[in-house]
């Protein structure tokens, strides 16, 4: 019988594992446009800790007493969806769970053999194929409109998303400056080809920018890819260039407790004509997929876009994996393999 992880309660602050349970789910026969599958990887996200919150956002919210889903890579077991074939590899939403029915609200879509025949790994999908590396794309190149010669900096660069900038941007021929938590992670993001690294958690963020900015002979950014939020943004703010452009991705800084933001900076978007842009990857992906995968597999086959992965096993790990996330835990995409 299948197993899924259950919301059980909302977390106020960082959850617990009081918040979560896991319970078998009963066994259903397939309806029409419905497959049942067995689950291979599950990707923890930090945008599903906001859908623990009971609060309206772009993301529907779990709810109490039910399975939580998100982004998955399965094997097709049986399917009266058409196109779809036992042995297939599906990417999907219901995650959070070893297997069970996948319906058409779960998106579930086919991995292209192609890719797979090339050696393309399944979760690459959920990565650098998928979600993040998606994310990184759209961000930089078409919400910071990134281009060749930029000063870019990116917050939490030995991240999925983070990574991925780095080195799309290099590929791009921009200047990088990254910054993330801790000596090896650091080491990382230099060794993806970043220019300069700033260890946040070793030195105050605005000092260290500066300084980096010097070392470089450049003036300020031209693009700041923003996946933190709080002092990364105000630093931003501080050494923006003229017409500056922020890609705001994610402020995972104040993710669970929500707490004030102080901008002591922010006063410079007036002078500076800085353009600041929130974005939600799946408003843009579908318009631009098919660029997408060319353009990110190309990196992809050419070696200038790899990734690390930091991968939990099996379906319990589950809520470890993701609470790793807040404790930067992990270097490159968090995964649970099972
Ligand atoms: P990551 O792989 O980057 O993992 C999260 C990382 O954030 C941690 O490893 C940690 O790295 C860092 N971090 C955690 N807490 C803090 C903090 N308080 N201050 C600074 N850094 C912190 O996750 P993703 O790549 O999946 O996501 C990165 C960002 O992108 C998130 O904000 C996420 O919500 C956002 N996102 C937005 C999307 C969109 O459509 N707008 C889509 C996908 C992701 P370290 O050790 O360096 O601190």
């Amino acid at each position: 019988m299948a197993k899924a992880w259950y919301l059980t309660s909302r977390p106020t602050g960082l959850p617990t594992a009081a918040n979560f349970a896991l319970r078998e789910q009963p066994d259903a026969p397939l309806e029409p446009d419905q497959l049942r599958v067995r689950n291979l990887w599950l990707s923890v996200d930090p945008y599903m800790r906001g859908r623990m919150n009971g609060t309206k956002s772009y993301a529907t919210g779990f709810q109490i007493d039910q399975p939580m889903t998100g982004g998955a890579i399965g094997e097709v077991i049986e399917s009266r969806l058409d196109g779809f074939a036992p042995g297939d590899q599906v990417l999907h939403m219901g995650g959070w769970r070893d297997g069970g029915v996948i319906g058409l609200d779960m998106m579930p879509n086919k991995l292209p053999a192609a890719a797979l025949a090339a050696g393309m790994t399944p979760q690459t999908f959920l990565h650098n194929m998928g979600l993040t590396g998606g994310t990184a794309w759209i961000g930089l190149l078409r919400v910071a409109a990134a281009k060749p010669g930029d000063v870019v900096f990116v917050s939490a660069a030995a991240g999925a998303v983070g990574s991925a900038v780095v080195q799309i941007a290099k590929a791009r021929e921009m200047i990088v400056i990254g910054s993330a938590g801790g000596a090896e992670k650091c080491a990382w993001v230099k060794d993806l080809g970043a220019d300069a690294v700033i260890d946040y958690k070793a030195v105050p963020i605005l000092p260290a920018l500066a300084r980096a900015l010097e070392n470089l002979g450049k003036a300020g950014i031209d693009v700041y890819f923003d996946n933190v939020g709080g002092e990364h943004l105000d630093a931003a703010f501080a050494v923006a260039n003229d017409f500056a452009r922020f890609a705001i991705c994610g402020m995972i800084d104040v993710y669970n407790d929500g707490k004030a933001q102080e901008m002591k900076y922010l006063i410079r978007t007036i002078p500076a004509r800085i353009r600041m842009e929130g974005f939600i990857y799946t408003d843009q992906f579908i318009d631009c997929m098919e660029e997408f995968y060319a353009d990110m597999g190309g990196l992809i086959a050419s070696g200038a876009v790899t990734i690390r992965e930091t991968v939990h096993n099996g379906l319990d790990a589950t809520p470890k994996a993701f609470l790793g996330l807040f404790s930067g835990e992990n270097i490159g995409k968090m995964l649970v393999k099972l």
